[in-house]
């Protein structure tokens, strides 16, 4: 086992890492910025070296400033966390050529599923059912009206290289298909430098379900059922929750083997989570996510298998100790992220903590690195914290969350709790009926949160 790990990553995720790291008697290394001198992971991180200014190209982002970081602290091993550089292929690669081991997949396999066409591609050859629409990438609007003949308006264009929504247009009709075209191109050309484009079938009201994966690259894998993430605004998720409302005994079985038999076939390591839009009983696959995603407590609430601990075990070329029969299901977990940001205009709030009181008690998780007298920064995501809440059943978790919320106070900043408290209370999503468009509608709707 390692002895030493760097956490090239920062707020509560880099808190998170340092907490598995420490429980499984590894000593940890955080990297910051100087607008992060004073952050939690930097104050309980056996040893801290400061990478850059604060931007995030400057620090977060500077491959040679981690790099050296981790050569002066002699560590054995590199965890991304997320975002960053959690899915760069060649940081990845730099990570080994430089001796240390990357906790994460291969960087082959981060590579081909971070090029979305190539993706889609893997997934029909691995046998996962993906969205109709076009064959790889379109370069002629002429082709791109013959495949919106055969799959039917309206029709989705997407970046190859996309992300966060971006390069993402819907057509009704060809002329609209010819402008939205053009569009996406000069969207995904200014965003990723790259203006590949392809096609989708636009699904009306799907759900979002995405199935969590472990795998050993030794052929073992796992899968941790499913977190329904159909709550989202601007393509950002604000609440997850596990399992899916939508879901039955024997969807799940069957999405979850069709997603660890192609993890096997495809030879993947890591954690790793394939993300699905679900319609009338319908899976199609979208994406895969080659790193830890946010929402991943409410899979360990569950299960009872902490994620981080089982990708550095796998890291660390253990092969996994769990077999899909070990894996029982356990009640029902939901997690809120607390954005420091307005609840209605979604605009950031960074400043000053003044007061803040967490709250406890059974089945409540809160991962945060937040603390009173804290300042966000203005550099990065307004992610503050994470209220995972876990209950005996749906209903159980639902009335746990609503006291939970109650006692949370953070003072000082805007944040999204006023939006979680008006969410919860809202039939629909009591009866577990939404699907991905309509957080949008019900915050439009919304007087003043
Ligand atoms: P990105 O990588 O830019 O986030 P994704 O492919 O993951 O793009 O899609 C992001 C979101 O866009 C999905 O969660 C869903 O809300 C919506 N979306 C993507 N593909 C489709 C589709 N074919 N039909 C309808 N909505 C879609």
């Amino acid at each position: 086992m390692f002895e030493k790990v760097l956490i090239a990553n920062r707020g509560e995720i880099a808190l998170r890492i340092h907490r598995a790291c420490r429980e499984m008697g590894i000593q940890t290394v955080a990297v910051h910025s100087t607008a992060d001198a004073d952050a939690m992971h930097v104050r309980l991180a056996d040893e801290s070296v400061c990478i850059g200014p604060p931007p995030g190209r400057d620090s977060y982002l500077n491959i040679p400033a981690i790099l050296s970081a981790a050569t002066i602290t002699g560590v054995d091993a590199i965890h991304p966390g997320v975002g960053f550089l959690s899915e760069n292929a060649d940081f990845a690669a730099m990570v080994e050529e430089h001796g240390f081991v990357f906790i994460g997949p291969s960087p082959e396999h981060i590579r081909l599923m971070g090029d979305k066409v190539a993706a889609k591609e893997a997934a029909v050859s691995l046998g996962i059912p993906v969205v109709p629409g076009s064959d790889g990438a379109i370069t002629e609007d002429e082709e791109a009206l013959q495949v919106a003949e055969s799959v039917g308006f309206p029709i989705l264009v997407k970046a190859a290289a996309g992300g966060g929504g971006r390069g993402m247009k819907v057509a009704g009709d060809r002329d609209g298909l010819i402008q939205a075209l053009g569009m996406a191109r000069s969207e995904a050309k200014a965003a990723f430098g790259n203006d590949a484009v392809y096609l989708e079938r636009y699904l009306g009201g799907p759900r979002h379900i995405e199935i969590q994966i472990l795998a050993d690259g030794q052929g073992n894998a796992v899968h941790l059922g499913e977190r329904d993430c159909s709550l989202q605004r601007r393509h950002q998720k604000l609440l997850e929750e596990a399992p899916s409302p939508a879901l039955n005994e024997s969807a799940r079985e069957g999405i979850g083997k069709v997603a660890t038999d192609a993890m096997l076939k495809f030879g993947y390591r890591s954690a790793g989570t394939l993300e699905f839009l679900y319609e009338n009983g319908e899976f199609f696959f979208i994406e895969m996510n080659t790193r830890l995603q946010v929402e991943h407590p409410i899979s360990e609430a569950i299960t009872g298998i902490d994620i981080v601990r089982e990708q550095i075990r796998i890291a660390a070329g253990s092969t996994l100790a769990l077999s899909q029969e070990d894996i029982a299901f356990s009640g029902h977990a939901i997690e809120c992220r607390i954005n420091a940001e307005d609840p209605k205009t979604f605009m950031p709030s960074p400043g000053t903590i003044t007061s803040h009181h967490v709250p406890g008690g059974l089945g409540v998780r809160v991962d945060s690195a937040i603390y009173g007298g804290y300042r966000i920064p203005p550099y990065y995501d307004s992610l503050i914290a994470k209220l995972i809440v876990h209950g005996r059943n749906r209903n159980e978790c639902l009335m746990r969350l609503r006291r939970a919320l109650e006692e949370y106070v953070v003072d000082g900043v805007k944040t999204t709790i006023p939006l979680h408290h008006e969410l919860i209370g809202a039939n629909d999503f009591i009866n577990g009926d939404y699907d991905i468009h309509w957080l949008e509608r019900f915050v439009d709707q919304t007087p003043e949160a």
